[in-house]
């Protein structure tokens, strides 16, 4: 992460407004590096990947340089698939909130000619499409480019991959000569580095480098969900895997405090971590973990910077990282003081070339992570509930609630099962989720759920179940120790013969 602010960067007050409403508390390594060429009307050559935030690192300076009054085509991103332009288009009309009159117009095939033509004669500032239809709008002449300031080529070595080279060219040739030019790319074919010499002058080149270094005593896996079900793999996680105490990391402030309510309301005994809580409320928070008030923190990079806390057995990264040195950071909040420790990364299907970079920084394999399926949680489930109950096998009250139920039984002519049987089903009713009552079919399989549609819609649709079915290409393969998420957690009831009480209700 760079020491320096977004406001030391020198962006546009209406674009640093719009940064500071979204949450973001510092700018990314590719960020830092890439404002303030862009700010400088340089050219630039960016190899990164989805997930470092590149999009701000153009959008940001490319924004602060255009004359938001002029509503005519001032910056142009071309992307490879209709997703990532519609992801882009969002991202440029959240970074433009502050701006009046403004607009953001994507382009892609498969979509009615009509509504793009209309959108164009209304005027958009900022349009943002795939190669092929753009040219076609360039060729009619309902996209004219003589305001353009900035052209920006996104994923430029997927427009390759995708057979989209020639059009991006074509486009590049029909941009005014002394428009400035970024072109990002998490690698660097031949074709990509010939259009970088041909059409970029000068320009400032901006690499992530990482060193490779060892996370010891730590295992890792990486669980491949769709970004809408995050919550529920997390949430089951949560349930699974036998936890002292969990750090999980998000990009930004306020999903912090979202998530944390979240697992609040699940049950989890939780606070969020970020940098809008002053020194002394930080404090408060890490102490409350580490006397295990809390087990689990959500909290970013920044806030978490240098955590020691050795009851820290699981780092879950909701969010992956910008790079690799933050990842290493991450994970090494666990494993401290010699103790073994786990870490869990949640892909979405765009994120999935981070899984070979982050290998090869980390010197060691990721395991593929498997949640349980149904008839597996429900078992888990039983044995906890189990475990629970005979905790207060030996309670203190035990004799006299079992004089009390007796009476209840003989006056009812109830056996003691029954009675055992409405308790439990009041205890259920009271806490919802404290009986393993689901049937197994009621328990939703989340690493086998239907991708949603805007990620089926992705590169030709590969509708697979993230995990490795065909159609879907994330190159996890199958751990050879099987399952990441072991025996379940049964823990001893609490002090005072409350029950372990933690048990989340089941929203999931
Ligand atoms: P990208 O690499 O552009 O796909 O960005 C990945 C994610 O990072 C997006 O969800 C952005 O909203 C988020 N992001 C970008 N920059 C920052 C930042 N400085 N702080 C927190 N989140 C960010």
């Amino acid at each position: 992460m760079s020491e320096l602010s977004f406001a030391e960067l020198g962006l546009d007050p209406a674009v640093l407004e719009a940064v500071a409403a979204v949450g973001y508390e510092k700018p990314s390594p590719i960020q830092a590096q890439t404002i303030p060429a862009l700010l400088a009307g340089k050219h630039l050559l960016g190899v990164a990947q989805t997930g470092t935030g590149k999009t701000a690192a153009f959008a940001l300076p490319l924004l602060s340089r255009i004359d938001a009054s002029l509503m005519e085509p001032q910056i142009l991103v071309l992307a490879p698939t209709r997703e990532l332009a519609i992801q882009v288009a969002e991202a440029f009309t959240t970074y433009a909130s502050k701006f009046r009159n403004f607009h953001v117009l994507p382009i892609y095939g498969g979509q009615d000619f009509f509504p793009q033509i209309k959108g164009l004669r209304r005027g958009a500032q900022v349009i943002v499409g795939t190669p092929g239809r753009m040219l076609d709008h360039l060729r009619k002449g309902t996209l004219k480019l003589d305001s353009l300031k900035a052209l920006v080529l996104d994923e430029a070595d997927e427009m390759l991959r995708m057979g989209f080279i020639d059009d991006v060219e074509a486009i590049l040739a029909k941009t005014p000569d002394n428009c400035q030019r970024a072109l990002f790319s998490a690698t660097m074919p031949p074709q990509i580095k010939k259009v970088a010499q041909t059409y970029l002058r000068d320009a400032t080149e901006v690499k992530i480098e990482s060193e490779t270094r060892t996370v010891e005593r730590i295992s890792q896996f990486v669980l491949p969900v769709y970004a809408e079900r995050k919550l529920d793999a997390l949430t089951r996680i949560l349930e699974v895997e036998p936890l002292d105490a969990a750090i999980v990391f998000v990009r930004t402030k306020a999903e912090t405090t979202l998530l944390a309510e979240k697992l609040s309301a699940r049950g989890h005994a939780v606070a969020p971590l970020n940098g809008d809580l002053n020194q002394r409320q930080r404090e408060q928070t890490v102490d409350d973990l580490r006397r295990g008030k809390k087990d689990i923190i959500v909290a970013t990079d920044v806030a978490a910077r240098g955590l020691d806390v050795p009851r820290i057995t699981h780092v879950i990264n909701y969010d992956v990282p910008y790079d690799t040195e933050a990842y290493i950071h991450r994970v090494g909040r666990t494993g401290r003081a010699g103790r073994e420790g786990k870490a869990i990364l949640l892909v979405t299907p765009r994120e999935r070339s981070w899984l070979r970079t982050l290998e090869r920084a980390t010197n060691s394999p990721m395991e593929s992570y498997q949640l349980p399926s149904p008839v597996e949680l429900k078992k888990m489930r039983e044995e906890q509930f189990e475990t629970q109950l005979l905790g207060f096998a030996e309670d203190g009250k035990l004799a006299k609630a079992m004089a009390l139920l007796d009476e209840i039984a003989e006056r009812n002519e109830m056996d003691t099962a029954m009675v055992a049987g409405a308790l439990a089903c009041w205890l259920e009713a009271s806490q919802p989720g404290s009986l393993p009552l689901d049937q197994p079919e009621a328990l939703p399989e989340i690493s086998a759920t239907a991708p949603p549609r805007r990620d089926r819609d992705r590169k030709g649709g590969g509708g697979g179940r993230p995990g490795g079915k065909p159609g879907y290409k994330p190159g996890f393969k199958k751990g050879p120790k099987g399952r990441g998420g072991p025996a379940p957690k049964g823990k001893p009831p609490g002090k005072g013969g409350k029950p372990a009480g933690k048990r989340p209700s089941r929203q999931d």
